[in-house]
């Protein structure tokens, strides 16, 4: 395969969860060998619905990094940078704003459901910035000249707005920018403890990788049961069981004696809770090793957000030239 640019990202509004490890950064971690990688703590992005709470996304941004190197992101093979220090990326938004309408914007299916989960935060109107996010991202996307984006399905119309973009661009000012694709790989969505579709740090119902064994335990201990099981040996029902899901992803090689003991009304409910406690304890025992390891050394990890920055806004500017001269902006040179 071609080696590409990836670029991929997370803000900064809290920890990193085993929805997030499942349904990403595993895949990150694989995708770093075979492309070059620049991942984004995207803070700019985080503030959009954050503004009112800086505290939160500053706090965020350390705990994002030293998630990320917990599950095996290595430093040396992908860049980790901080979207407010490359400021060109904030310059091309503003250019980019002009070839898109408010109206694109507000049909875009994955704001409009995103404003319609964010009401608490801005009522019946919704901010400049916020609508305007999906811009920001294309800034993000062309300003590094990343051409591969892993995304889960529901983040494809973010990548279509892209596309548009940089068609315009191209359109008016000549070939300059690239085209990404979405890449879907391997991304999955996992279901939180409640059994919502979504885990989310908003919902209340994530084990998140830092956990500790007893906070893992507590909230193992509350997930959702088949609910029409009364008695240990009722027959149940593994498909509506959290407990039995999660098993499938943490307790390979004993998931399916898990759901026949289940349905066979051989299986107590909380030794089955025990079982998935000591394997996610197991599971998430060496990427807590690694994270603790970065939590001693704060100035290592400021230091691989410096270098990676570093490296991020050399590429960016490189963009901003290019960028600038195509828009007749060169003044002085
Ligand atoms: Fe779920 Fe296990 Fe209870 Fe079956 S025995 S309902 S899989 S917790």
């Amino acid at each position: 395969m071609d080696k590409k640019r990836i670029l991929t990202g997370d803000r900064p509004t809290g920890k990193l969860h085993i929805g997030h490890y499942f349904g990403s950064l595993q895949n990150r971690v694989k995708l770093q060998n075979e492309h070059e990688t620049f991942i984004e703590v995207a803070d700019v992005q985080a503030l959009t619905d954050n503004f009112a709470n800086p505290e939160k996304v500053k706090n965020n941004v350390k705990e994002i990094i030293m998630d990320q190197l917990a599950v095996g992101i290595d430093p040396n093979k992908s860049t980790i940078f901080l979207q407010s220090m490359v400021p060109e990326i904030a310059e091309l938004t503003v250019f980019y704003s002009n070839l898109v309408t408010i109206a694109r914007l507000e049909r875009n299916p994955t704001v409009k459901t995103e404003i319609a989960q964010k009401r608490e935060i801005f009522g019946e109107s919704v901010t400049y910035g916020f609508l305007g996010y999906p811009v920001s991202q294309a800034a993000d996307i062309t300003a590094f000249d990343a051409t591969i984006i892993p995304v889960g399905e529901d983040q494809l119309p973010l990548i279509e707005q892209c596309r548009e973009i940089v068609r315009k661009f191209n359109s008016i000012y000549g070939e300059n920018l690239k085209e990404p694709e979405a890449y879907l790989g391997e991304n999955k969505r996992i279901k939180g403890l409640d059994g919502n579709e979504k885990m989310g740090k908003s919902l209340g119902n994530a084990i998140y990788l830092a956990d500790s064994e007893e906070e893992i335990a507590k909230k193992v201990m509350s997930a959702v049961t088949d609910p029409a099981r009364i008695k240990k040996d009722d027959p149940g029902n593994p498909n509506v069981c959290m407990v039995a899901y999660y098993h499938n992803l943490f307790s390979k090689g004993e998931v399916e004696t898990v759901c026949e003991e289940c349905k066979a009304g051989k299986r107590g409910c909380v030794a089955c809770k025990k079982q998935l406690i000591k394997n996610i304890v197991e599971h998430l025992a060496p990427i807590q090793e690694r994270r603790r390891y970065y939590e001693e050394r704060p100035e290592e990890v400021k230091e691989i957000l410096m270098e990676g920055t570093k490296k991020a806004r050399k590429e960016a500017e490189v963009t901003m030239k290019k960028v600038k001269q195509a828009m007749k902006l060169d003044y002085f040179e």
